[in-house]
C-alpha cells in the first residue's frame, strides 16, 4: 500500500477537554484519508504532568520543522503560574494573523447565512500589556495603568493579509475596524496604515471602515453586512466571541495562527474544565479548525468533504451535542460525522 500521509504536522491535544475532542476529529481525518502524518507532542498542564514543562523543547523543535500543527485547547493558570503557552506559541512562531471565521451551520438558530472572517492582529495591541500600579495614600495599587503598543510594520502586514485572503478567497469587502476617534495613536495609526493597503487593492477589493462599538452593534442587527473584518487584538478577540455567539456558540468556532514560519490551527474555546472527562464536549470547533488546515495544505476536496458530512449530520439535527441543544456526546457525533464523509 502507498504511504498516503505526505504531510507532516505537529498535534497537541492540550488539556480538559482537549484529548476527547482530538481523539474525535483524529478519527475523523483519518475517515477521509487526510494526508497529515502526525507528530505527537505536549503543551500545557499535560506538559507539566508529564514531564515537568509546559513547553518542552520537542514540542516546538517539531513546529519548526512542520510549520503545520493542530493544538487542543490549554488551561491557562490564573494569578500566577506559567505565563500562557498560547501567547508564548505566538511570539516564537511570530504568528501575526489570527483568522476565526464564523459560518452558519445550524438551521434554525438565530441568524442564518452568515458568513464572515475577522482577521486578528496577534502579537501587538493591548495583549502587549505593558502594565504599571501606582502607590498613593498607603494603596499599593492605588492606580493602575496597562498600555499596549503597535507598530506601522504590523498594521500593515495585517491589513494586507485581510485583503490578500480576501483576493484568494473570493471575497468582496474588507472593514476596518477601530475606535481612532478615542485612541488616537494605536488605533489611528492602524486606520492610516490600513487605508494606504487598501489603496493598493483598489478596484479588486471595496474597503470600509467602522468604530468598534458602532460594529459590535451592528454584527447583531445586520451581520450581513460583514465580509472580512480586520481588527487590532484586544477587539478581535472580543468580537470573534460576539461572532461566534451568532452562529450557535463557541463550540462551533474555529481559528488559526498563521505566519510565514508557522500556521496552528485551534479552537476558540479553551479547556473547558467543567465539563472535562464526560464525554459530551462537542469536537467541531477542532473539526472546523482541522477543516481550514486541510485547505492550508489545499486538499479543498477533503475539506469540502467534511463540512457537508457536519451540514448533513447538523441540519438533520438527531445528533448534536447538549450545547446546542441536543443529548448526543462525543462519541455519537464522531460516529455520525465517520459515517457521513
Ligand atoms: P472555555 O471556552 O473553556 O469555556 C467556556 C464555556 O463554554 C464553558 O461552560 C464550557 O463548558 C463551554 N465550552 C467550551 N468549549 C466547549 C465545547 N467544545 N463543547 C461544549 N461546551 C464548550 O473558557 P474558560 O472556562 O474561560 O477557560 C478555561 C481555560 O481555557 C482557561 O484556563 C483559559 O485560559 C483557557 N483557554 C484556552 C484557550 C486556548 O487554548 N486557545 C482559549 C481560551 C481559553
Amino acid at each position: 500500500m502507498t504511504n498516503t500521509k505526505t504531510i507532516p504536522a505537529t498535534l497537541i491535544a492540550g488539556d480538559g477537554i482537549g484529548p476527547e475532542i482530538m481523539d474525535s476529529v483524529v478519527e475523523i481525518l483519518d475517515a477521509v484519508d487526510a494526508p497529515f502524518a502526525w507528530e505527537a507532542h505536549l503543551a500545557g498542564m499535560a506538559g507539566v504532568d508529564a514531564v515537568n514543562d509546559p513547553l518542552p523543547k520537542q514540542t516546538i523543535e517539531s513546529i519548526r520543522k512542520t510549520g503545520l500543527a493542530i493544538k487542543g485547547p490549554l488551561t491557562t493558570p490564573v494569578g500566577g503560574g506559567f505565563k500562557s503557552i498560547n501567547v508564548t506559541l505566538r511570539q516564537e512562531f511570530g504568528l501575526y494573523s489570527n483568522l476565526r471565521p464564523t459560518k452558519s451551520i445550524i438551521p434554525g438558530s438565530r441568524f442564518e447565512n452568515i458568513d464572515l472572517v475577522i482577521v486578528r492582529e496577534n502579537l501587538e495591541g493591548y495583549y502587549a500589556a505593558i502594565e504599571h500600579v501606582i502607590p498613593m495614600d498607603g494603596d499599593p495599587r492605588a492606580i493602575a495603568m496597562s498600555g499596549g503598543f503597535l507598530s506601522r510594520k504590523e498594521c500593515n502586514r495585517i491589513v494586507r493579509f485581510a485583503f490578500d485572503y480576501a483576493l484568494k478567497n473570493g471575497r468582496k469587502k474588507v472593514t476596518l475596524v477601530h475606535k481612532a476617534n478615542i485612541i488616537k495613536q494605536m488605533c489611528g495609526l492602524f486606520l492610516e496604515e490600513g487605508r494606504k493597503v487598501a489603496e493598493e487593492y483598489k478596484g479588486r477589493v471595496e474597503v470600509d471602515e467602522r468604530i468598534v462599538d458602532a460594529c459590535a452593534m451592528q454584527l447583531v442587527t445586520n451581520p450581513w453586512q460583514f465580509d472580512v473584518i480586520v481588527t487590532t487584538n484586544l477587539f478581535g478577540d472580543i468580537l470573534s466571541d460576539l461572532t461566534a455567539g451568532l452562529v450557535g456558540g463557541l463550540g462551533m468556532a474555529p481559528g488559526a495562527n498563521i505566519s510565514e514560519k508557522a500556521a496552528i490551527f485551534e479552537a476558540v474555546h479553551g479547556s473547558a474544565p467543567d465539563i472535562a472527562g464526560k464525554g459530551v464536549a462537542n469536537p467541531l470547533a477542532l473539526l472546523l479548525a482541522a477543516v481550514m488546515m486541510l485547505r492550508h495544505v489545499g486538499r479543498q476536496d477533503l475539506a469540502d468533504r467534511i463540512d457537508a458530512a457536519i451540514a448533513k449530520v447538523i441540519t438533520a439535527g438527531e445528533v448534536r451535542t447538549r450545547d446546542l441543544g441536543g443529548t448526543a456526546g462525543t462519541k455519537d457525533l464522531t460516529a455520525a460525522l465517520k459515517q457521513a464523509v
